[in-house]
């Protein structure tokens, strides 16, 4: 592939960036932004464009591991699927799970799915994106009936009024930041909100910062729920009258300004702006996520866009940004516990069964990340194979994770990292492909699918995971239902599966690309979701989604069976760990601009590296007078979970009553911050995620 630019995507965060990659003679990888590409057109963030400091070589796992030793394909592959076989045999299908991540692509994430669900019969494979969002997940399904996104990255740029809610867009999603400032620039009208407890550097270019107190969310909403009903508007939607009658309980602005914890003007011209602007947009992320009451939040935002029909509309919707390149297509195909595959639930058990003609199926819910470990620590769970992910680093109390791995009697792990806090819990290591090695695609927040392809050659023995499950299906017996000589193959069975039994109830519909073939999917350009008809496509030339497909529920048609969205009545509940006399502060956990994950790829860049050298932890000067901390010197942070030591940085950003402290840190780059360690494990009792945003602390100087 030396000389020829290979058309890729971004395999960091949600947005999706498309990317022109190329190597030279000499093995030198250059990046830059794919201008073809709908979502970024040839934009990329500092992370992006530092891609190629990131894919070589060092402390990549080669080949397979058993027990500690080198082992080659065959062994690995015989020691995982009669291990997972025994325990099966033994003690059910339950006894056994997987866990996987959001940076598998759709392709692997298929045969994940399919494997688990159809041929174990189990449930139990849930994925490092129920940690950023699951509650819009469930949130959506609460409203619409399917989870679905219903806008577009467009509609930022549309909108005059854009709300950003516990998303730090500039550091988290940056191209889609990058094309909202750019809209903004020549129209000084177009109005920015950002609703974040932290001053951020997004907060910085708001017309209008709300500091809400952590956790205040639904309150918020439902306060702006019951003044666009004091102002006479009304719905006729299934919930309208028991949501508005649930936000009105708030009582007045004043009294919602007191639970929010804002100043009354700043909320009134909140509400006034919301009010008087058709084209709305609200953006949410994880520090909407990310609580214990996440699935309510993220239904308190989408019945304001509901009451006002800002909803299905060029420049209007709720909008849940994600946080991972891959969060979608894992969605779209079963990737979650919570769901079976194409966006259907468990009631369409027997749909799925008949498509894949398949020996069994789970007909109810698997466990739930947080949970699916804790099974593990108690011994329900036997047999783990985690996939392309840092449990021990990411989840919260991750302690117990490690625990719960060091007693599972068969961890398997595929990655591409000889060393990671996970990896060296494994029995079995399995090396898989890379960014740059591997091929298929990735939905990202804005329903688009792309392409990833691979510019590089797989290195040492490792395999794409797609491959390495199948063969671990073959030795399961289940040979002829995995028998994929290519990604595209399997692309064309999920695409199938969207359109089968399906008669037109489900928006997710790939039937159009169910027949492309493996030239078609080689050049697939980015698509968005729904499709028109393959013999459109294949007349246009291209592979065009359909007219109206920017946006969803134009037509004012939802996927319940009713075919209406529906409000949902919520009403606040504060966090579930609140703050103690000995453990007064919260803490709040989030990601930087430069760094990513458990920086395993991001660590490589010195560029990256240099924009925040070491982990800290933000406090505001009241607090950090209380507790004697001195900015710039090294504080201890204690919580119920467990404690991590880092740099302390004073600063009235953050406020009072809580702290910050990055997500990133671990064992390889600084092993006193693993953020994840100390990190309450309550979780959203719909949706399963993980309280990150709020566990109650103390703090000390080191
Ligand atoms: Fe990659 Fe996200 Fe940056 Fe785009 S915005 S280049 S997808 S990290």
């Amino acid at each position: 592939m030396t000389g020829q630019t290979t058309r890729t995507t971004c395999p960091y965060c949600g947005v999706g960036c498309g990317v022109a990659a190329s190597v030279d003679d000499a093995g030198t990888v250059a990046v830059t932004g794919d201008e073809g590409h709908p979502s970024n057109r040839g934009r990329l963030c500092s992370k992006g464009t530092a891609l190629a400091d990131t894919v070589g070589l060092a402390d990549r796992l080669l080949h397979p591991r058993v027990d500690g030793h080198r082992a080659d394909w065959n062994s690995a592959l015989d020691r995982v699927a009669g291990g997972f076989a025994e325990i099966i045999a033994e003690h059910g299908p339950d006894a056994v799970a997987f866990y996987v991540s959001g940076q598998l692509l759709t392709e692997d994430y298929y045969v994940a799915n399919k494997l688990m669900k159809g041929y174990i019969g189990s449930a139990n494979i849930d994925t490092n994106s129920r940690l950023c969002m699951s509650s819009a997940v469930a949130g959506h399904k609460r409203a619409f009936g399917e989870d679905a996104v219903p806008g577009c990255y467009d509609d930022l740029e549309i909108a005059d009024l854009v709300v950003l809610v516990g998303s730090n867009l500039a550091w988290c999603h940056p191209v889609v930041y990058q094309r909202l400032m750019a809209a903004r620039e020549p129209d000084p009208k177009k109005t920015l909100v950002v609703i974040d407890p932290r001053r951020t550097a997004t907060a910085d270019s708001a017309d209008l910062h709300l500091p809400i107190a952590p956790g205040s969310d639904v309150a918020l909403f439902n306060g702006l729920l019951a003044y666009l009903a004091g102002q006479g508007i009304t719905s006729e939607l299934p919930g309208a009258d028991a949501a508005i009658e649930a936000a009105q309980r708030m009582g007045d602005a004043a009294s919602v300004a007191q639970a929010v914890g804002v100043d009354i003007d700043d909320l009134a011209k909140f509400f006034t702006w919301f009010a008087a602007t058709e084209r709305a947009v609200t953006v949410f992320s994880q520090g909407v996520n990310q609580s214990s009451a996440g699935t309510d939040k993220v239904n308190a935002i989408i019945n304001c866009h509901l009451l006002t029909d800002r909803i299905g509309k060029p420049g209007a919707c709720p909008f849940s940004i994600t946080g991972q390149p891959n969060a979608m297509g894992g969605r779209e195909v079963g990737g979650l516990a919570s769901t079976l595959a194409a966006h259907m639930g468990f009631d369409r058990a027997d749909t799925v069964q008949r498509f894949w003609g398949s020996p069994t199926i789970a007909r109810k819910p698997g466990l739930k990340a947080v949970e699916l470990f804790e099974a593990i620590e108690a011994g329900r769970i036997k047999a783990i194979w985690i996939m392309a992910t840092n449990p021990v680093v990411s989840l919260p109390d991750a302690d117990r994770a490690r625990r719960a791995l060091a007693a599972c009697p068969l961890v398997v792990v595929s990655d591409v990292m000889r060393h990671t806090d996970t990896v060296d819990c494994a029995d079995v290591l399995l090396p898989a492909a890379a960014w740059a090695e591997k091929s298929g695609t990735v939905t990202n927040s804005e329903r688009m699918i792309s392409r990833q392809r691979a510019f590089l050659p797989l290195p040492g023995e490792a395999r794409a995971d797609w491959r390495i499950i199948s063969e671990v299906a073959r030795r399961m017996g289940f040979g002829d239902d995995f028998a994929y000589e290519s990604a595209a193959d399997i692309f064309r069975e999920h695409a199938a599966l969207t359109a089968f039994e399906n008669n037109g109830e489900r928006v997710l519909d790939l039937g159009a690309l169910a027949s492309i073939t493996d030239a078609e999917y080689e050049t697939l350009s980015p698509i968005r979701w729904p499709l028109s008809s393959p013999e459109a496509m294949r007349a246009a030339g291209a592979m065009p989604a359909r007219a109206d497909a920017d946006r969803l529920f134009t037509d004012d048609a939802y996927p319940h069976a009713d075919g209406r969205a529906h409000l949902v009545p919520v009403a606040p509940r504060g966090p579930a760990n609140r703050p103690s006399t000995s453990r007064p502060l919260a803490l709040n956990t989030g990601r930087v601009r430069d760094h990513w994950h458990t920086m395993t790829r991001t660590a490589k860049s010195e560029r990256l590296a240099a924009h925040i050298a070491e982990p800290f932890v933000e406090i505001h000067p009241e607090d950090a007078q209380t507790h004697a901390i001195v900015d710039g010197r090294l504080a201890t942070v204690t919580t119920d979970w467990g404690q991590v030591t880092m740099r302390a940085v004073v600063t009235d950003r953050q406020r009072q009553g809580s702290l910050f402290a990055p997500i990133h840190w671990n064992r390889q780059f600084a092993s006193a911050a693993r953020v994840g360690a100390a990190a309450n494990p309550a979780v959203c009792p719909i949706a399963g995620e993980p309280e990150f945003k709020h566990t109650p602390a103390s703090i000390a100087p080191y």
